[in-house]
Order: structure tokens, then sequence, then C-alpha cells
């Protein structure tokens, strides 16, 4: 008998009595003429940062690469396991799309853990702990700055990841030309979950800003 946890069958019966329904025509559409996305999304796996529901997106419309801390690790082509490499090249190389957001998003659990060094790892397991150190440079120099708060340091940290990951991503040759051309933008932006604010990366300084929204 096929199973899954209570929680996802009754998620599921919803969806099928109202969301599906309502956009069947288009998952039709999808299924017949493939996916056809305009926006990457990089975002963290954290599970109050859900994309798609941040940005109201239906069926097709993002596509949505999460891993933890929202990083986008160098160009690195040496023939090893690269999953956000590859979801990158998908993206940029056969779906052509013209946006790529990097969203991080307050009280990251990742973050949290590169700047605490001290403290017990994140988990028991041999990933986190070398995939977070992508950041760690930035991360110790955040972490000598005394005169921030715990919570300045970490909201500063998340920020700079963003930064940190759009620079790498200019590192990927697809991504650079395209940009050139002006066939791809990046972005940057942090969610703040306990406001639902959507703070914006302003491409000339750098600095995120609250949107004026209509
Ligand atoms: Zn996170």
């Amino acid at each position: 008998m096929p199973h899954l946890p209570d929680h996802l069958l009754a998620g599921y019966r919803n969806f099928m009595n109202g969301r599906y329904p309502t956009e069947s025509g288009r998952y039709r559409e999808l299924a017949r003429e493939g996916q056809a996305p305009e926006t990457m999304i990089v975002a963290c796996c954290d599970s109050r940062s859900a994309p798609e529901a941040i940005f109201d997106a239906g069926p097709g419309e993002l596509f949505v690469l999460r891993n933890v801390g929202n990083l986008v690790p160098p160009y690195e082509p040496d023939g090893e396991f690269h999953s956000t490499s590859a979801a990158l090249e998908f993206a940029v190389q056969s779906l052509k799309v013209k946006n790529i957001v990097v969203m991080g998003h307050g009280r990251c659990g990742g973050i949290r853990a590169a700047l605490d060094t001290n403290a017990a790892p994140l988990s028991p397991g041999d990933f986190i702990g070398k995939w977070m150190s992508l950041i760690a440079p930035a991360a110790e120099t955040v972490s000598a700055s005394t005169f921030m708060t715990a919570t300045e340091r970490q909201t500063a940290l998340e920020r700079i990841s963003i930064r940190y990951s759009l620079a790498n991503l200019r590192t990927f040759p697809c991504v650079s030309i395209l940009e050139g051309k002006g066939r791809l933008s990046l972005h940057g932006a942090w969610f703040d979950i306990s406001t639902g604010e959507l703070w914006v990366m302003n491409k000339e300084t750098g600095d995120f800003e609250r949107p004026v929204l209509e």
C-alpha cells in the first residue's frame, strides 16, 4: 500500500481539489510544450523561505535551486559532483533563463553555523561544514567585528553571502558572457522571515533596500 505522511496526503488532496483544477490547463500546456521559466532562483533549503510562495509563482514560472545557505560555489570544472553548478548550467545553457536571483533570508541556520565556529556543528555529518566553508573568509572577517551585535553579524553575513554568490556566478563563463551581452541579469534579495519583507539588492551600491510596491 502506498504511503506518505498524513499531512502530505491532506495537502495533496487540497491541491487536487483547489489549485490543480484552476491551473490544469497550464499544467497540460507545460507538459505538452515543456518548461520555459524566465527566472532562476537560488534560495536556501530553509522551510520558511520558499520562493514560489514569496513570489506567488505558478507552475513553470520559476526554476528553483535550493541548497544550504543559498550559496553558489566558484566555477570548478574538476570532474567532481557539483549539483549547484549542474543546475546553473542547465538553467543558463538549456533553459536560457533571463534572470538569476540569489535570495538569502534572515535567521539562516547555515549562516549562523558559519559564524559560530565554537559551537557544535550544525549536524554530525560530513558535508555542511565543508559546504559552508565556502564563506569562511567572510565569516572570519565579520566575526572579528566586536562592535557589531550577534544579530548584526548574522544579517551582515547573510547579505555578504548573497554578494559572494553573485560574484561566483560571474566566474562561470556561460553566465559572464551572457550577462555581458545583456541577455542575463543577476539579482540579489534577502527575505525577512518574521515580517515577510523582501529586501532587494541595489546593483550600483550592493546595499539591500525595500522596494516600493504599488
Ligand atoms: Zn538558510
